[in-house]
């Protein structure tokens, strides 16, 4: 079963005006339960614009996007925040985690945000961060953690609701390649764990290659 399924998105920037920058002409794709697909492609080939159509914070000016079988594509704005909320978990580049919050903290306030109670927001934040070996970091604030485990915790905050996809904008990209390769493997065993379908762009060949399946863009 497919938990996501792009088919036919076209996204041009500018559309109707002076200097419009055609990004994705007619893409399809599919993640199913379990499933980590890699996306890659030379910069300014659509990667984040797609992870930004799947993720709902965009729209394609054709297309479907369905998520766990729902067309998103003609929802109205409530109905694509609700989904973002409940099915949805994002990791970027950089991993944004709140500097005056412990990894813990950061892992409870988006479970706060889908009125989890704050008791079972805390269990769950250390279940994920023993799950990534960071338990022995749930009060620290991000500044007295290392690169990589940042970016352990930003996947521990993203799968704080237990969404059904996990997009990634280089999750990898600023870690040295020990730490990229300790975060990755972590990423997989999540994915196996839990039945997460996951989409990331990457510039790392080698990372890609371990992925289950590998997409192109600009080929
Ligand atoms: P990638 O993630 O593969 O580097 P992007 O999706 O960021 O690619 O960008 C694809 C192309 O779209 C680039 O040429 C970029 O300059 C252009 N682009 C991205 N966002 C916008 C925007 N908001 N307005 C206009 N052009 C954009
Ligand atoms: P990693 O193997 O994840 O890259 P490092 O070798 O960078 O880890 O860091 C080793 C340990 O030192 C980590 O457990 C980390 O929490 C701690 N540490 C790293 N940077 C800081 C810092 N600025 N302040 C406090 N502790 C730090």
């Amino acid at each position: 079963s497919d938990i996501l399924v792009l088919d036919g998105i076209s996204k041009t920037y500018g559309m109707g005006g002076p200097a419009p920058v055609p990004v994705l002409s007619d893409l399809s794709l599919s993640v199913a339960r379990g499933e980590v697909v890699a996306l890659v492609g030379p910069s300014g080939t659509g990667k984040s614009t797609l992870l930004h159509i799947a993720g709902l914070l965009d729209t394609a000016d054709s297309g479907r996007v369905l998520l766990n079988g729902r067309d998103m594509a003609g929802q109205n704005d409530r109905a694509r925040t609700e989904a973002r909320r409940e099915e949805l978990g994002f990791v970027y580049q950089f991993h944004h985690l709140l500097p005056e919050f412990s990894a813990a903290e950061n892992i409870v306030l988006p479970q706060l945000a889908n009125a989890v109670p704050q008791s079972a927001a805390r269990a769950r934040a250390l279940d994920l961060l023993r799950w990534v070996g960071l338990s022995h970091r749930a009060d620290h604030r991000p500044a007295q953690l290392s690169g990589g485990e940042q970016q352990r915790v930003a996947f521990c905050r993203a799968l704080a609701n237990q969404p059904s996809l996990l997009l990634a904008d280089e999750p990898t990209g600023n870690l040295d390649p020990a730490t990229s390769d300790k975060v990755f493997d972590m990423l997989m065993g999540l994915v196996r764990d839990t039945g997460l379908g996951a989409l990331i762009a990457t510039h790392n060949m080698e990372l890609a290659g371990r992925m289950d399946r590998v997409i192109r863009l600009g080929a």
